[in-house]
This record gives C-alpha cells, sequence and structure tokens, in this order.
C-alpha cells in the first residue's frame, strides 16, 4: 500500500504537468490571436496618421497647381480687356477676373491653414511610425515564442505520457481505477488530498478529525475525504505539492 500511495503521487506530478501542457493548449493560442490584434489595431492608428499627412501633402499640390492655374487665366483676361469692342464683352471678362481672382483667394487662404497643420501632422505621422516599430519589435518576438511553444506541445504531451505510461503498471489496477475515476471528474484533474500536520483535505480544506489523520499517516490503505472524494496521502509538509 505504501508504496502504491507513491506511485499515485508521482501519477499526481505526471498528471499535473499533463493538464498544464492541455491549459496551455487552449489559451496559448488565444494570446497569439490577442497580440495580433492588438498589432494590428496599431498599424491601421499608424497607417491613418501617416495617410492623413499624405493626403495633406496632396491637397497643397493641387492648390498651388490652382493658384498657377488661376493666375495665367488673370493675366490672359488683362490682356483681353485692351482689346474689347463691347459692354457685354467687357462684363464677362471682368468675371472671370473675379472669379479667378476668388479662386487665388480661397486657395491661399486654405493653404495658410493647412500648412500649419502639415507641420503638426508630420510631426505626428513621425511619432506614430515611432511607437509602431517599437511595438512591433516587442511584440513579434512574443508571438513567436508563444508559436514556437504551441508547436511543441504535443511532443511535450507524448513526452509525459511516456513517463505515466511508465508509473501506471506499478500501482495496484483497482487504486488507479479509483485514481483515474476521481481525476477525470475534476476540472483541474487534481485526485490527491496532501495531508500534512495542518491536519486538512488540500483539496476541499475539510478540517479532519485526528483518528482520521492517524490512519491516514499509517499509509496502510486507500482512504478518501468524504467530503470531496479525493484520494488522502499523508506527506511530511515540505514535500507536499499542494502546500507549496
Ligand atoms: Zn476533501
Amino acid at each position: 500500500m505504501l508504496r502504491d500511495l507513491e506511485y499515485l503521487l508521482q501519477l499526481q506530478e505526471i498528471d499535473r504537468r499533463i493538464h498544464e501542457q492541455e491549459l496551455a493548449k487552449k489559451q496559448l493560442p488565444e494570446a497569439v490571436m490577442e497580440l495580433e490584434q492588438t498589432a494590428e489595431k496599431a498599424k491601421k492608428l499608424m497607417e491613418a496618421t501617416v495617410n492623413e499627412t499624405d493626403e495633406t501633402a496632396e491637397e497643397l499640390r493641387t492648390l498651388e497647381a490652382q493658384i498657377v492655374q488661376a493666375k495665367e487665366g488673370l493675366e490672359r483676361s488683362q490682356t483681353r480687356l485692351n482689346s474689347i469692342k463691347t459692354n457685354r464683352e467687357y462684363d464677362a471678362v471682368h468675371t472671370e477676373i473675379e472669379t479667378q481672382k476668388n479662386i487665388v483667394h480661397s486657395s491661399e487662404t486654405r493653404i495658410k491653414k493647412l500648412g500649419e497643420d502639415s507641420v503638426e501632422l508630420k510631426t505626428q505621422a513621425e511619432t506614430a511610425l515611432q511607437e509602431f516599430e517599437k511595438f512591433k519589435s516587442e511584440n513579434d518576438p512574443k508571438i513567436a515564442e508563444l508559436k514556437t511553444t504551441i508547436a511543441s506541445i504535443d511532443s511535450v504531451i507524448a513526452g509525459i505520457a511516456k513517463e505515466r505510461e511508465a508509473v501506471t503498471p506499478l500501482v495496484n489496477k483497482s487504486i488507479l481505477r479509483i485514481y483515474d475515476q476521481i481525476r477525470k471528474r475534476r476540472k483541474d484533474g487534481r485526485a490527491i488530498s496532501c495531508v500534512t500536520e495542518s491536519r486538512t483535505c488540500t483539496i476541499c480544506y475539510k478540517v479532519l478529525e485526528p483518528q482520521l489523520v492517524s490512519e491516514i499517516k499509517r499509509r496502510t490503505k486507500i482512504i478518501t475525504c468524504q467530503n470531496c472524494g479525493s484520494i488522502f496521502v499523508w506527506t511530511e509538509a515540505a514535500k507536499a505539492p499542494d502546500q507549496a
């Protein structure tokens, strides 16, 4: 019996490691997805700032071209004024001149406003780009590391399962069956309650009668917790994994 309980403790430790890996297998891809989504958001934010700067620069170029065109038009209209013969023609050319003057004026006003904005936008875009590069240089290695870990989980589990296969034949079959039944019912896979001088069930924290504790201490039979069903194993406090 003493040996069986020792092996059960070993099994519990092996199963705890398998459980940990299975949990990681479920959780790590979610963590990768979250990091990738955060990166995508940061990229979009940076791109929006850079785009706005580019659009402002583009608008400035268009306005400048408009001014050049309007000024050329103005010159042509001024020249035509000298050869005008009718009042109707005179009015038409004057309307043209007014329109072109308005274009020059409004374009210049807009350029002045954009010129101030564009300096600030350029600084913002440079900062956004730098921040994004910095974020990426930290985020990308994290993602790569997680992906490497995820890729190796199955072989890690297979390795631990081999350790399990080496221990299970050493345990009495009926005891192993009890252990497996309890373990499968548990979300965290823990079936062993390591009892120490603190005299409580380490799974459900029920306080144990002194009589029961001495029986557990003798390690001569399988005793399960009346409250939670875990298998009691007496453990020196320093060695008890559940007390860690
Ligand atoms: Zn219990």
